[in-house]
């Protein structure tokens, strides 16, 4: 079996020219040479901002750029045919399709409505500070461009927990409704983080539960996707994502393996909401990224024999996807902790060349983010190569000293010519001799990359003293005979 990787195919400052599900259909063929198997797409329905919604401020669910509301027809990125036609090519091209679901709010009701609540502490969503008060709620969505195509459902505040907007008084607040609570099963920073933008779905509701499935049926119907990106999965009740998927997956009959995002740097609270949710999920490594962006600010500081320790990868490789950057973490955005231009190569080699962690490469890292003059990843299409052709095979560690690290992979018989040396530094020039098998004796292996010239020989005893720059890594793999 060939090594998964998934692509984000998306950062958050993509032009507004609704054309990026063309994009799509024209970079699918090279997405699969260069070793994809997976594309992440972003939000494919209408947000509250139309044409410039990113696809977090979900509006409407059915709205994959076909009807008229919030001022467009397409979506940011295009109309709903050119969204199939490019599901279309990614088929073609033999990649999968992961779609993104944004459940956990609402933005841009049709109205307002008149509801109870209670202002909570922001910081403590379980302290009410002000006393049960009526309030102007942007709670009711009739969706009246799409004239009940689809679903009939409309969505008013009974569908909701909460919003932090009263337009009576035109007050910023968080208000619980009344005969509400929040929901237990969610992250407990802020006392209870159920809440987190919008008009925040109450998934205790049988009748919301019930359009949730109705329209995940819908979607995958006409779509066809292969799997799901979950969005914000902690603040979302934990029992809602193994019914919704568990109900998807038995009445089609697929795998449907979806990545969910949580959002913590504590490897532990990744591990038990893995063990809540009965594993329906992978979880992003939001641990390993911020080891390397730690480490890319550290100056050469940074233990590299910590690397990955406590992360996911590191725990529970089977359930982790691994990734380096993505739409909220690049420059500008609200979990900005981008990792350094420098350290990228290394750190996309962490991810890409070990057996370890299904992989996610991020969009500005081979394409570039031209609104913040950021260049593609140096030798980004490389490491995707690298990973395509040469990383199967027993892995041996050298994970043993804080200044230089480095891996193996001995190659196996289904990729003939496979099999590699990895080694990586944060601080000056340095060397590893590592074992990369016997049956590479008296061969040669050159860097892959090219920040290294010479040839690295293998000895009778399948050890080679392999070379990096300083602040660099070099991938070593067998010349051929
Ligand atoms: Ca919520």
């Amino acid at each position: 079996m060939d090594n998964k990787t998934l692509f984000q195919f998306f950062e958050w400052y993509l032009p507004e020219d609704g054309q990026h599900w063309k994009r799509l259909e024209t970079e699918a063929g090279k997405l699969a040479r260069l070793g994809i198997t997976g594309v992440w797409t972003p939000p494919a329905y209408k947000g509250q901002a139309g044409k410039s919604d990113v696809g977090y401020g979900v509006y409407d669910l059915y709205d994959l750029g076909e009807f008229d509301q919030k001022g467009t027809v397409p979506t940011k990125y295009g109309t709903r045919d050119e969204y199939l036609r490019a599901v279309r090519a990614c088929h073609d091209a033999g990649l999968e399709v992961y779609a993104d679901i944004v459940l956990n709010h609402r933005m841009g009701a049709d109205e307002a409505e008149t509801v109870r609540a209670d202002a909570v502490n922001s910081a403590n969503r379980n302290q009410d500070i002000s006393p049960n008060e009526e309030i102007q709620a942007w709670t009711k969505f009739t969706f009246p461009g799409r004239h009940g195509k689809y679903s009939d459902f409309v969505w008013n505040w009974s569908c909701f927990d909460g919003v932090d907007w009263d337009d009576r008084r035109k007050r910023h607040q968080i208000f619980e409704f009344e005969g509400k609570t929040w929901e237990n099963g969610v992250d407990t920073e802020n006392g209870n983080y159920d809440y987190l933008m919008g008009a925040d779905l109450d998934m205790k509701n049988p009748a919301v539960l019930e359009e949730l499935d109705r329209w995940g049926r819908w979607y995958l119907e006409t779509v066809g996707m292969d799997g799901f990106r979950l969005d914000a999965v902690k603040h979302i009740d934990v029992s809602f994502f193994p019914r919704w998927l568990g109900r998807l997956r038995s009445e089609s009959g697929r795998q449907l393996p979806a990545v969910g995002e949580y959002w913590h740097t504590d490897v532990n609270v990744l591990r038990a909401y893995l063990e809540k949710c009965g594993r329906v999920m992978r979880l992003f490594d939001v641990p390993l990224h911020f080891k390397f962006r730690v480490l890319s600010g550290a100056n050469g500081t940074f233990d590299l024999r910590e690397l990955f320790r406590n992360t996911l990868t590191g725990c529970e490789p089977e359930a982790s996807v691994t990734f380096v950057d993505n739409h909220d973490t690049q420059p500008g955005q609200a979990l900005e902790s981008w990792v350094a231009g420098w350290c990228k190569p290394m750190a996309y080699a962490c991810i890409l060349l070990r057996q370890e962690g299904l992989p996610c490469v991020f969009y500005g890292d081979l394409y570039g983010i031209p609104h913040d003059g950021i260049a593609p990843v140096e030798g980004m299409e490389r490491l995707l190569l690298a990973r395509k052709k040469y990383a199967y095979g027993p892995q041996h560690d050298y994970l043993d000293s804080s200044e230089v690290i480095g891996w193996t992979r001995e190659g196996d018989r289904e990729h003939p010519g496979s099999g590699m040396a990895v080694v990586l530094t944060d601080r000056g020039e340095a060397r590893k001799r590592m074992y990369v098998g016997t049956v590479f004796a008296g061969e040669l292996f050159l860097d892959y990359l090219g920040n290294r010239k010479e040839a690295v020989t293998i000895g009778a005893d399948g050890y080679g003293e392999f070379p990096v720059n300083g602040g660099s890594v070099s991938v070593w793999v067998p010349a051929g005979k």
